[in-house]
């Protein structure tokens, strides 16, 4: 099967697996799991903040940013197809007891100008403005990428307010390879970041959250309350620092992978429109000949899967375990139809 649902079904390869069971692990809710140690350590090295804490998920790192910023009566701004309002089962509200403030936004993206807009007055009845979420890459948004001089704009919003800045960087890896943007540029502008390991970077499981010492210090605390403090997660921890140290340069194949099968579907006549494709998600939407449904089935056939994404919109992720060859394959079948 070639599978395009998403990035998070890749499995481990040999080298991966090997770091994984050579790793020296001990008990983490001591402090003392060494390849945990080394994870933490060296992905807050290369954003160049404090500190960071290894996560079972993005939710939860996500999650517990969350938490950190906002507490009961607080309200959230981000775009309204934000993975943290849309996809993460209420935690906003459940975890945090916090409103959310919904903006538009191109493919996903929001302004300096929509936020500043966005703040609540200080008044009794309304929630009180206190962080600002963006997503890069945005997931709803096919995979698109902040301009960092948003991001900055952005910034300088949330210093004039007392807004704390969260950033959903699931993808974060992949906008970095299509931008050229570093690490230790995100580290500068925002109070806390999430990044994941068990996306295009091929990791089995495993997210962190970067902040400040004390941001850290209290997000553990978070964490446990989660039930997400672990024992010999070293394992997982050194699937993910392999992953961060010999996958992320290899995003830029995904990103033309999914770049080469975008052209060719803009000229086939079953497909209506093709959304502007920056990295590796490629969105499209159907004409009359096919539902999703349909079309879905189709590429079973084929032994190809993928993901409805709305009414006659259609998701290919392309990752680590979709070679060459499946690339080959799958465009002589999407040229076929
Ligand atoms: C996958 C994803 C997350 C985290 O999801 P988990 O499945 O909990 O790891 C967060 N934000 C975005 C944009 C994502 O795509």
């Amino acid at each position: 099967m070639i599978d395009l649902r998403s990035d998070t079904v890749t499995r481990p390869g040999k080298e991966m697996a090997e770091a994984m069971w050579s790793a020296k692990v001990g008990d983490d809710m001591f402090g003392e799991d060494p390849a945990v140690v080394a994870l933490e350590s060296y992905t807050a090295e290369l954003f160049g903040m404090d500190s960071a804490l290894f996560c079972a998920s993005g939710t939860m790192t996500n999650q517990i940013g969350i938490r950190l910023h906002c507490n009961l009566q607080d309200e959230v701004i981000c775009h309204k197809y934000a993975h943290i309002y849309l996809y993460e089962s209420g935690g906003i509200m459940s975890n945090a007891g916090a409103s959310v403030k919904l903006l538009e936004g191109d493919r996903g993206r929001i302004t300096a100008k929509a936020v500043q807009a966005a703040i609540q007055p200080d008044d009794v009845h309304a929630t009180v403005s206190r962080m600002v979420s963006l997503e890069n890459t945005m997931n709803k948004g096919g995979g698109s990428c902040y301009d960092f001089e948003e991001i900055y704009a952005i910034r300088e919003v949330c210093h004039e307010n007392g807004l704390a800045l969260h950033l959903d960087g699931a993808r974060l890896f992949n906008a970095l390879e299509a931008t050229g943007q570093k690490p230790k540029a995100y580290g500068e502008v925002f109070d806390t970041i999430s990044v994941c390991l068990s996306k295009g970077l091929g990791a089995p499981v495993g997210s962190l959250l970067l902040g400040s010492f004390e941001q850290i210090k209290r997000a553990r605390r978070i964490r446990k309350v989660m039930g997400g403090a672990w024992r010999q997660a070293g394992y997982l921890a050194a699937a993910g620092l392999y992953a961060l140290q010999n996958n992320r340069s290899r995003l830029s194949e995904d990103h033309k992978r999914a770049q080469q099968m975008a052209e060719l579907l803009s000229n086939c006549d079953y497909v209506k429109h093709v959304y502007p494709c920056e990295t590796n998600i490629l969105i499209f939407e159907l004409g009359d000949k096919y539902t999703n449904e349909s079309f879905l089935q189709i590429l079973k056939g084929h032994n190809i899967l993928a993901f409805g994404f709305g009414p006659q919109l259609i998701r290919f992720v392309t990752h680590l375990d979709f070679s060459e060859t499946d690339c080959q394959k799958t465009m002589d079948v999407l040229k076929s139809l």
